[in-house]
């Protein structure tokens, strides 16, 4: 999983968003919000105009997306098919136009595993979590500090480590305690990333066919550079550059294509 580029919809379709969103905001109670923001996300396309705004912002969400199929940001393997919220917007009203609250993700990661579960921590600087799908009902969250990573606003590698030898996502922090391992162990538990057996043999097989690109003579690098940005897993060629002591960066080092 990787933060997400930094490229914005043309200003009228941010424009579009800001409005929508006012439309919730401006509204006096949160029961009342979180009712328009289902009415209003309903509506998304209800016009001409509005359809071409989201044909827009769709357009930008899958140039955020990975590779030219436009891979879910989640699980880097499907094919991104809608719109996410991030922070689901029947918790987070005031959410739902947010730019930097959507991404394009897969059903499975999306529809399925993710749906509307949603953690936050109890307070700043506490690794206390709350669980606000059990526990709210048109109450607002006391705050939106997430546990879930949020990659369109964090470097989820601070909080994630690939592990090259068995495809796994680990908790980069070791303090079973700490925010950081709870982020990182909250936020593979909502997505399932190790445990769907098929994308976990699929990462496998990335790395080992990683592995192989990189024994091939006469690879350079502008042709290594094209390949990871159009590769499923692409976290695996970040990873290799980040551990510098892998028998595979340690190949790609001394090739110079690191
Ligand atoms: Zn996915």
């Amino acid at each position: 999983m990787l933060q997400t580029s930094s490229i914005l919809p043309r200003n009228g379709i941010l424009n579009h968003l800001r409005h929508q969103q006012s439309l919730i905001d401006c509204l006096e109670t949160y029961e009342q919000r979180v009712r328009m923001s289902k009415t209003k996300w309903l509506q998304k396309k209800k016009s001409k105009a509005f359809k071409a705004a989201f044909q827009g912002i769709e357009k930008t969400l899958k140039m955020l997306a990975l590779g030219s199929s436009n891979y879910c940001n989640y699980c880097e393997s499907n094919v991104g098919s809608s719109i996410e919220h991030i922070f689901p917007r029947g918790l987070f009203p005031h959410k739902t136009f947010s730019w930097d609250n959507l991404l394009w993700a897969c059903n499975q990661c999306n529809g399925v595993h993710k749906h509307a579960q949603f953690q936050i921590f109890t307070s700043e600087n506490s690794a206390k979590t709350l669980d606000l799908l059990k526990d709210y009902s048109f109450i607002q969250p006391p705050n939106d500090d997430a546990v879930f990573i949020n990659p369109r606003t964090e470097d989820p590698l601070k909080y994630l480590q690939l592990n090259l030898s068995t495809g796994h996502y680990e908790p980069l922090s070791e303090d079973r305690e700490s925010r950081g391992y709870k982020k990182a162990y909250y936020t593979l538990q909502t997505l399932r990333l190790n445990q769907r057996k098929g994308l976990l043999a699929e990462r496998i097989r990335s790395i080992a066919q990683f592995g192989a690109l990189l024994r091939q003579k006469g690879l350079t690098k502008e042709q290594l550079q094209l390949y990871i940005v159009d590769m499923k897993h692409p976290t695996i060629a970040k990873e290799i550059a980040r551990q510098r002591s892998h028998p595979l960066a340690t190949k790609a080092i001394n090739l110079q294509l690191l």
